[in-house]
């Protein structure tokens, strides 16, 4: 299989091409058809770094106006060919457009939430939507990611439709900068920072050749929290299990001692916290409802600590994006994510 012709340089670059895309007739050695992208009886050859994908035109244009107006444009005589289909080479992600495509064409591969997927699945679908003007989808792939940055208090934490190992959730924060997804934010650094490598804050982490890693800014603002929310922002939350000492309301408070037998019970949840604290739980799981349950304390103290408790959380979790210089509720970014969070509620409750 080869190209009959090579892209000639000095054509004027539409929109969907770029300057890096390799004319075939010099890759076509490395250039590997797809194998489940690669249909017979297909209309057009899209080619990507090393892959090549035999899809059908018509089927793209009724989905993305950007290849619709692509596939209008008058073919030239000595237009490349394979096998008399017309070839059409994208800077893309060849990864990306594989399962752009995929998408595309097979309906079971990129089911909508909370059907499983990956990020790079997820990745690789943000990017080309966008890109090629495929709302629907693009606002699926939103959904999927999403689905792992509850927008409220109380959906934390989420169940997501994807994983991806702690120590390549860099990429979740590189993406959300790439494609101004500015909503997931907060959580997703929050989230980088409870499994702490300092390596690959500072480093960042290379994945099979390659290089990723947070920009200047966000590793400083990174570095810096990682710091400041396990000491500072962890002692804030707990504050309220031995703090005040005389809890108003306790059923077991001696006025002549001027003590409480609760004193003990509230002392002891002191070191289970430091060591949660040592162990690096984060603020938001330092203490949570069955801890209150076991902790032997009276219902009077118990009462009082559990809304006081809360309300530090509430605080902790409304200045998650100030932390991070982001923007918070009430900006344009924000909102789209909370589109997304309801959307993502809604879609669930028809599964
Ligand atoms: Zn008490």
């Amino acid at each position: 299989m080869s190209a009959t012709s090579e892209q000639n340089s000095d054509t004027p670059l539409k929109d969907w091409e770029d300057s890096s895309a390799v004319p075939l007739s010099e890759s076509d050695a490395s250039c590997k058809p797809v194998e489940e992208l690669w249909f017979s009886d297909g209309t057009l050859v899209l080619v990507a770094g090393t892959s090549m994908f035999r899809v059908y035109g018509g089927l793209l244009a009724k989905h993305s106006p950007v290849f619709g107006h692509m596939l209008e444009s008058p073919q030239s005589d000595d237009a490349e060919l394979i096998d008399g289909t017309p070839v059409v080479h994208l800077a893309d992600n060849q990864d990306d457009l594989k399962y752009f495509l995929s998408a595309l064409i097979d309906y079971e591969f990129f089911g909508a939430f909370p059907a499983t997927t990956t990020f790079d699945t997820i990745a690789g679908i943000i990017r080309l939507s966008k890109k090629y003007e495929v709302g629907s989808l693009r606002k699926r792939a939103l959904i999927h990611l999403s689905s792992a940055f509850p927008m409220t208090r109380e959906e934390f934490p989420a169940s997501p439709s994807w994983t991806l190992p702690p120590t390549q959730w860099i990429r979740v924060i590189l993406l959300a900068r790439e494609m101004s997804l500015d909503w997931i934010l907060p959580t997703a650094f929050y989230q980088l920072l409870e499994n702490p490598t300092p390596s690959q804050l500072v480093d960042g982490i290379n994945i099979d050749g390659v290089q990723f890693e947070l920009a200047p800014q966000d590793r400083l603002r990174a570095i810096e929290q990682s710091i400041v929310i396990c000491r500072r922002a962890s002692a804030e939350i707990v504050y309220s299990l031995w703090g005040p000492a005389h809890m108003v309301g306790c059923y077991h408070y001696n006025t002549k001692q001027r003590a409480s037998s609760c004193s003990t019970g509230r002392l002891e949840s002191r070191k289970v916290v430091e060591t949660r604290m040592k162990e690096n739980v984060f603020p938001m799981n330092l203490w949570t409802a069955e801890y209150f349950t076991a902790m032997d304390v009276c219902n009077g103290c118990r009462y009082k600590m559990q809304p006081a408790h809360q309300e530090a959380v509430d605080v902790f979790w409304a200045g998650l994006p100030e932390r991070f210089g982001l923007p918070g509720v009430g900006c344009p970014e924000t909102d789209e994510g909370r589109l997304y969070g309801l959307d993502h509620r809604y879609s669930f409750s028809f599964f």
